[in-house]
């Protein structure tokens, strides 16, 4: 059965989300107040549909209750993003995704059931302030406020060894889960896994202790 979406706002994060569910095969029904957008997206969502979704009766003659998950991508207008999602909510939807728009925003959408926040500007300062930091942390995985897992391209100065001989987990209180050599995947590397030069590491653990890590051993 393929899978079906609603997006609501099709600015530039919900017409990004809608354009790549639909690239990988997924049934979207796209909703914008504004006719232009909408016209753009009738070429690419299954359905695009000009509404107002702070409009409980215009969402329920969309059919939103039978959707499984709802993603609502209203950029600057905060009170018709969290008035959407309490509506989307109260009409029983399971699972709904909105993007916020600063951390009051996050706890009001957290207190109405939003079921996932996401903070697209947020996540990607972030990422790009690693990348930018050091060359070697190459993608980023946020946890929570302060875990995360990296991916760090190994150098000169720890290839070579395993990952005993660096002991990673006691000096730095960090893990290695998994490491990636060109094709190939290493899951949960056993401690004797020599590194060799451009390995990429999954490395888990606090965001402290991981730039410590890539800081002073790399
Ligand atoms: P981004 O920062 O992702 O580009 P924008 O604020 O530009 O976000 O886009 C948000 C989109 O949400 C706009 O296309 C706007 O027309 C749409 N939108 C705003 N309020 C509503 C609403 N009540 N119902 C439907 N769509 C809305």
């Amino acid at each position: 059965m393929r899978k079906e979406f609603v997006v609501i706002g099709l600015g530039r994060f919900g017409g990004s989300i809608c354009r790549e569910l639909v690239r990988l095969g997924a049934d979207v029904m796209a909703i914008d107040s504004s006719s232009d957008r909408v016209e753009e997206f009738s070429k690419i969502a299954t359905h695009a549909v000009i509404a107002d979704s702070t409009d409980e009766e215009a969402l329920k003659s969309l059919g939103i209750q039978n959707f499984e998950h709802v993603i609502v991508a209203i950029g600057d207008d905060i009170q018709a993003s969290i008035l959407t999602t309490l509506i989307i909510k109260e009409l029983g939807v399971p699972q709904v995704t909105v993007k916020a728009q600063n951390d009051y925003h996050a706890k009001v959408l957290q207190k109405i059931g939003a079921d996932l926040i996401v903070h697209p500007e947020r996540d990607m300062g972030i990422r790009i302030a690693n990348n930018i930091m050091s060359s070697n942390v190459l993608d980023y995985l946020e946890l929570s406020d302060e875990h995360s897992i990296m991916e760090i391209k190994s150098n000169h100065r720890i290839a070579g060894y395993s990952i005993k001989d660096l002991d990673i987990r006691a000096n730095y209180g960090i893990n290695i889960i998994g490491i990636k050599r060109g094709e190939q995947i290493i899951i949960s590397p056993s401690a004797d896994e020599k590194i060799l030069l451009g390995d990429i590491l999954l490395v888990i653990g606090a965001v402290v202790d991981i730039n410590r890590f890539v800081n002073r051993a790399m």
